[in-house]
């Protein structure tokens, strides 16, 4: 019982656009005639209760563009856009950074000398976390000659994954995508006997 959340396709459009819209704006400002290698890319998350988010990166690579114009211009640019501007000095070498409204971006350089200007927009969430399903049986609707199942004491599904099917993204060890509670096979009982 993983809910889709209602408008988080639309939402991760709208920052992609937001943000690849913004970066363009600023590749044309610092590098005007310079045409940018953009690479866009889509992180998948997973949680260990099923959430599930996607993540939008887009970095533009800008040729022939030497560092020591194109931070200044960068910053300059992003500042006058809104950004809240970050410079420092890093293991691989100077770097911009700027956030605005979730959005982050920034510059850097490529170890064969090319400027690279980078977006990440936030995680958008697409799948609220899992919530187990109701118990199949309890004490009122055990069946005669039953006892509730002594591993998941009526639940029914697996107990470890809760009936997910997966733990941390990966498939259930315990159940094996079985989701149901290997004791009693999903029914919540055992029998008096067992
Ligand atoms: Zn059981
Ligand atoms: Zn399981």
């Amino acid at each position: 019982m993983s809910e889709e959340i209602a408008g988080a396709a639309q939402e991760f459009e709208r920052s992609a656009g937001r943000l690849r819209s913004g970066l363009m704006a600023v590749a044309a400002d610092v590098a005007p005639g310079v045409q940018p290698e953009v690479e866009e890319s889509v992180k998948e998350r997973r949680t260990t209760h099923g959430s599930m988010g996607r993540q939008f990166k887009i970095s533009m690579t800008l040729p022939g563009v030497p560092w020591t114009s194109a931070a200044p211009a960068v910053s300059d640019a992003l500042g006058a856009a809104g950004w809240c501007i970050e410079g420092g000095e890093g293991a691989s070498g100077p770097y911009v950074k700027a956030r605005r409204d979730g959005l982050e971006a920034g510059l850097f350089r490529q170890p064969f000398g090319a400027v690279c200007l980078w977006g990440e927009a936030p995680t958008v969430w697409f799948r609220a976390r899992w919530k187990r399903p109701p118990r199949v049986a309890t004490p009122q609707t055990v069946m005669p000659g039953y006892r509730l199942c002594r591993m998941c004491d009526g639940w029914g599904t697996c107990i470890e994954c809760e009936g997910l099917g997966f733990m941390d993204g990966r498939q259930c060890i315990e159940c094996g995508l079985g989701m149901d509670c290997s004791y009693c096979r999903g029914t919540g009982q055992q029998h008096l006997d067992s």
